[in-house]
């Protein structure tokens, strides 16, 4: 894949192929045309939209969202749609404070259609849009022109009179994006097909298939200056997505800074760690404990799982409302998120070469820590009383024996270790009380004085002995 030819990016060259456009649909000759509502999805919410929209406090009050599908298979938009924190309702409900509501247009979910709903993106490209516009694409970006050569498309959107002496022609999701991005407030790539290429762009690539930094190229900032925003996933939490928009909402009210992005693009506190780091399975990792088949319980990494290795925060988030995802679920994880997906992480669920060494060395560890934390763990399962006594008054115990002599020595050395350091049970130093002391005694005295003063004081009670009295 060659993201540019002559020092153009794809999206230049594909401009400069198709050239300038400035005839556009006739609005008041399409009347009701594709509306069965007959009107608009931004005036069909509008009532209730408004109405929640109590206490905005900054310049916005809405701003537009064009939703574009290139190579998709519309998964980015299931997970949208279910996300819950902030769910996609409340945006464009307008129901957060502060937040100007989102004017979607979607072409899965837009009442309108047809050139009714291309409106607002023909009057963003003729800068007469009413808001500012951010753009979002699900989906990888196609080389339309290698298309072009056989005069077909690989992937479009509406129809407008851009062709020779004014013919209607579809316009591919290539085209929107490269004439809208310049004007956008911001760019955003949501799933790993858009934000990385993905299975599209996987090895063969007949389409030619790109992610949207690709395609506008490392030098694209939007009209604000923020270079493209990646939300890579597949399918994406849709909370990812949610709470990102919302940040970047926020900004453009100017009511916070842009929030954090690392070197791709990616929101940093979401993608930051890997989702080894917060798996629900790290403690069988650690105690070398792994599964043979899907189906175990234990850590998944021998039967295929990357996630040591791959940045993603399902296992804390969940996929839909904090529920699912992955490995809690049972699944390995195969690198979704990355931009060596898929070609780096294929053949799928079959052991990385790196996780070897790592498992070996768990196994080592684990054969030590294990066998330790099962003893204590047998320990801390008993009252104080029942090892007084030797018995444990339980029904259901009974076929387990009491704790044999290596293991009763155990304890009893595990405990006198615990209460070594029991400041309470020992002359010790007692935080917060050495300045005093110290200075009561003319600053001569030593931290062991200073202490034992403390601890005689706690010891005796005489403090309260003497404000009894008085
Ligand atoms: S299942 Fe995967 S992510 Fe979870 S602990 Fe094992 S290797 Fe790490
Ligand atoms: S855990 Fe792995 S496969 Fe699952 S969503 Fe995250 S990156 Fe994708």
């Amino acid at each position: 894949m060659a993201p540019t030819t002559n020092g153009q990016t794809p999206a230049e060259r594909l401009l400069e192929i198709l050239g300038p456009v400035d005839t556009f649909h006739d609005q008041e000759a399409l009347g009701d045309f594709g509306m069965p509502a007959r009107m608009m999805t931004e005036h069909l919410l509008e009532p209730v939209a408004k109405g929640s929209v109590t206490s905005r406090l900054g310049p916005l009050e809405k701003v537009h969202a064009f939703w574009f599908a290139g190579m998709s298979c519309d998964g980015c938009t299931v997970s949208v749609t279910g996300a819950t924190t902030p769910s996609i309702e409340s945006l464009l409900l307008g129901a957060h404070p502060g937040l100007p509501r989102l004017i979607l247009h979607h072409p899965v979910v837009n009442v309108e259609s047809g050139p009714n709903y291309l409106r607002a993106h023909e009057e963003a490209i003729q800068g007469k849009l009413d808001a500012p516009y951010v753009i979002i694409l699900e989906g990888s970006i196609t080389d339309e022109t290698l298309a072009m050569d056989t005069g077909g498309y690989w992937v479009g959107q509406g129809e407008e009179p851009w062709g020779p002496n004014g013919e209607h022609r579809t316009v591919t999701t290539d085209e929107w994006i490269a004439r809208l991005a310049p004007g956008a407030a911001a760019s955003i790539a949501i799933g790993t097909c858009a934000t990385w290429g993905g299975v599209p762009a996987a090895e063969g690539n007949p389409t030619g298939a790109m992610s949207l930094m690709d395609f506008l190229g490392k030098d694209y900032r939007s009209a604000l200056g923020v270079p493209v925003v990646n939300i890579p996933g597949c399918a994406p939490v849709g909370d990812n997505f949610t709470e990102t928009a919302a940040a970047i909402l926020y900004f453009l009210q100017g009511f916070g800074p842009l929030p954090e992005f690392d070197e791709l693009g990616r929101p940093a506190w979401l993608f930051g760690d890997t989702v080894h780091r917060h798996c629900v399975r790290g403690a069988y990792y650690e105690e070398g404990d792994f599964a043979d088949d899907f189906g175990d319980k234990e850590c998944l990494v021998e039967i295929g799982c990357w996630g040591p290795v791959v940045n993603c925060n399902i296992t804390e988030r969940g996929a839909i409302n904090h529920h699912g995802g992955c490995m809690n679920a049972g699944g390995a994880c195969i690198g979704c998120t990355m931009p060596g997906f898929p070609d780096k992480f294929t053949p799928f669920y079959t052991r990385s070469p790196g996780s070897a060494v790592s498992s070996t060395a768990s196994r080592l560890m684990g054969g030590i820590i294990k066998p330790l934390r099962n003893i204590t763990n047998a320990h801390l399962n008993r009252e104080v009383r029942w090892d007084r006594e030797g018995a444990v008054p339980s029904a259901w115990s009974r076929e387990k024996s009491e704790p044999g002599v290596v293991a009763d020595v155990f304890h009893r050395f595990y405990d006198k270790l615990r209460r070594s350091g029991d400041t309470a049970r020992n002359p010790g130093e007692v935080w917060g009380k050495r300045v005093e002391a110290t200075q009561r005694s003319g600053g001569s005295a030593t931290a062991t004085m200073a202490a034992d003063d403390v601890h005689d004081r706690i010891g005796n009670g005489s403090d309260n002995h003497r404000a009894d009295e008085s």
